[in-house]
């Protein structure tokens, strides 16, 4: 087993506003073994991190892997097979911004986990839904309406982001199917969106009757249901549900979101996708009718996380990003970081992210018995998020199960 002894590293984690002391970090196989000041190792290879900082691998909680264009309408009508060579690209560029861990709402299949896992290309660790629940006319239908062709019931090509189902029998099934094709906990779109054509933002998605049923069939199989949500209605409606992971949340008002804190709810806010549609979505091929709905959501977005911060609502942090604009993705940390300290910035992408995925102690941190998932940043993020961006320039080393993704330490 190859042993790694990384010295005088100053960790940032998230948990503190200011760099630890100098710490030794034993790394041995894919774990880390020891954090200290006295580890030593005759054995290890030695990394001095002196006037560097080391951090636990990022973690993105809301990505489609399979988002290869913002037409996602389109998207769902490509061949399996170059949707999986670009969720490949996709998934080695995210790793090479220093995300060791995605959580996929939406797309990416157990196959592509197994393939992930087969380690022919780097990726980062891959937590998935499976397809996204959806109504028919709901976010996911992207049919329009004129076409009154009947949805698809199987046989989901990959690049479809997720399924329609209607109807307490119908949920149920598909709930089911997703939690025995592998899907680690439920996706469901339960408010309108912007990508799809016929479900303005104030579209409530599904019944609260069939929300309840895939709760229930979630917590059945030992996890829980994230959803799409903007209005501060449909985020209570789906809160009173057993809704558990809230994404987005642009609309929310402080009541709402202290009730959602007090239910121990999570929000993954995704502002940077709503500032990359709005420059950028037209050239990327984000259809009009779309591209007329962004600000909708995108100028409430940036009052939002200070009313979720206020009320104590748990933030995990989130891109959404799709085709071509997934090269933004670490500058959702630079967009919160004007309203947030920057420590709770990153703990959102570390331990705060790992307790959503279910990953506390295994990911997010630098501890004894975490994956050696680790990234060196040349600098001090917590004086500059801006160092987390530019594609990993800032990185010199990043580490996924101890193995190195990047070692260009001189
Ligand atoms: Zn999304």
């Amino acid at each position: 087993m190859t042993s790694i002894l990384f010295e005088n590293a100053r960790i940032v984690d998230g948990t503190a506003d200011e760099p630890t002391e100098p710490m030794q970090v034993l790394v041995e196989g894919e774990m880390i073994r020891e954090v200290g000041k006295a580890v030593s190792s005759t054995t290890a290879q030695r990394i001095d991190l002196k006037g560097l900082t080391l951090m636990p691998g990022l973690i993105d909680a809301h990505v489609h892997v399979v988002a290869s264009t913002a037409d996602l309408g389109l998207n769902g009508q490509l061949p399996d097979a170059l949707i999986t060579v670009r969720a490949f690209k996709l998934m080695g560029e995210m790793l090479r911004r220093g995300f060791t861990t995605v959580r996929d709402v939406g797309g990416a299949t157990s196959a592509l986990v197994a393939a992930t896992r087969e380690g022919f290309w780097p990726t980062p660790r891959l937590n998935i839904s499976g397809k996204a629940l959806a109504q028919t006319g709901g976010h996911c239908d992207y049919r329009g309406p004129y076409n009154d062709e009947p949805t698809r019931r199987n046989g989901f090509p990959l690049g479809a982001l997720g399924r329609i189902c209607d109807g307490i029998p119908e949920v149920r099934r598909a709930a089911r199917e997703e939690l025995k094709s592998g899907a680690e906990f439920i996706k469901i779109m339960a408010n309108g969106g912007v990508s799809s054509p016929t479900d303005p933002i104030h579209f409530l998605g599904f019944s609260v009757e069939e929300i309840v049923a895939i709760v229930e069939e979630a917590e059945n199989a030992g996890t829980y249901v994230s959803a799409h949500l903007y209005t501060d209605k449909a985020i209570r409606r789906a809160v009173e549900c057993g809704v558990h992971s809230l994404e987005h949340c642009n609309l929310i008002t402080s009541e709402t979101a202290k009730f959602a804190a007090e239910k121990g709810a999570f929000a993954v806010p995704t502002l940077v996708t709503y500032e990359k549609l709005s420059s950028e979505g037209a050239s990327m091929g984000l259809p009009a009718a779309s591209i007329a709905k962004v600000d909708d959501v995108r100028l409430a977005g940036m009052e939002s996380l200070s009313i979720m911060r206020d009320a104590g609502l748990q933030m995990a942090y989130g891109s959404d990003l799709l085709g071509g604009m997934h090269v933004h993705q670490s500058e959702e940390f630079v967009i919160r970081g004007r309203v947030i300290p920057s420590h709770e910035v990153i703990a959102s992408a570390t331990h705060i992210a790992a307790r959503l995925l279910r990953m506390e102690g295994r990911i997010g941190t630098v501890a004894s018995g975490a994956f050696a998932d680790l990234i060196v940043v040349d600098g001090n993020p917590l004086t500059d998020l801006s160092l987390l961006t530019k594609q990993g320039a800032h990185m010199p080393i990043i580490m996924k199960g101890g193995s190195f993704i990047k070692a260009e330490l001189q």
